[in-house]
């Protein structure tokens, strides 16, 4: 019989957490799970507080109340080396790609492994290689970030992620800032990196093809809450909340 799943199941846990900006209450007493190699996606209305909740999974925020726990133990957001810790284990891209933009492509994938990981240079530059080749850009190792598309500077972000070998993958709106034409390389990429690697993903996304494609579960926030969670062919099939038709009828 399958056991239930439990704490030690879980990889990630939102314990009560609470966020604030000012007055503005942006998460309000937040509780939600993910399992080790799940892929969950974060929907819901601008301003409900999804990238907050993977900005303080990478320790960039700061909880106001409650407990935030990876792999079982407890978040220290104010303590630097434990910072340094948790940043080794999980990896994130942005919107906004955030290359390094004075170092080449190649150097933007080694830099980390080898600063933060310890790993010697060649081994830094063997694993950069073959990131690049699994994001089709091994012609682009020493160019400049400027010099490539924002498709290709996506995908050149991915890899700077997945170079670190991260347990979790934390994925902020990763095509909203590209063109059109630009996005199905993109999403092709992640759903080949969902399908072929045991990486938990977390993704905040507006492109509900691609969220029903890769998600294992599907979490729906409105002001700072998850109102609605369940398989994707639950939330886009059925929904069970009006406000979840309302955001899914707006965004299709
Ligand atoms: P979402 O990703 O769902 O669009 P966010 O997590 O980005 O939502 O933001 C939730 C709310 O928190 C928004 O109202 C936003 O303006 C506010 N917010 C986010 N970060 C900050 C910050 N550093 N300072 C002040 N307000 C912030």
């Amino acid at each position: 019989m399958p056991t239930e799943p439990t704490e030690t199941h879980d990889l990630i846990r939102f314990e009560n957490v609470t966020k604030r900006f000012g007055d503005t209450t942006v998460l309000d007493d937040l509780c939600f799970s993910v399992r080790p190699g799940r892929h969950v996606t974060l929907i819901g209305p601008s301003g409900s507080g999804k990238t907050t909740i993977l900005r303080l999974l990478m320790t960039l925020e700061r909880p106001d109340a409650g407990t935030i726990r990876v792999n079982g133990g407890k978040l220290h957001p104010a303590d630097e080396k434990h910072r340094r810790e948790v940043r080794k284990k999980i990896g994130m891209v942005f919107q906004h790609f955030n290359l390094f933009p004075h170092m080449d492509v190649l150097r933007n994938l080694t830099e980390a492994p080898v600063r933060v990981l310890g790993l010697d240079r060649d081994e830094a530059e063997q694993r950069g290689r073959d990131l690049l080749e699994l994001v089709g850009l091994s012609d682009k190792a020493h160019a400049r970030p400027a010099q490539l598309s924002g498709g290709q500077q996506q995908r050149v972000a991915i890899a700077r992620a997945l170079a670190m070998r991260p347990k979790v993958l934390l994925l902020d709106e990763v095509t909203s800032a590209l063109d059109p034409e630009l996005v199905a390389g993109v999403l092709d990429l992640l759903r080949d990196i969902a399908r072929t690697t045991d990486i938990t993903m977390l993704c905040v996304t507006h492109e509900m093809g691609f969220a029903r494609d890769i998600s294992d579960e599907v979490l729906m926030f409105d002001s700072g809450k998850v109102i609605e969670s369940g398989s994707p062919e639950k939330i886009f099939g059925d929904p069970g909340h009006e406000r979840t038709r309302e955001f899914l009828g707006a965004v299709l």
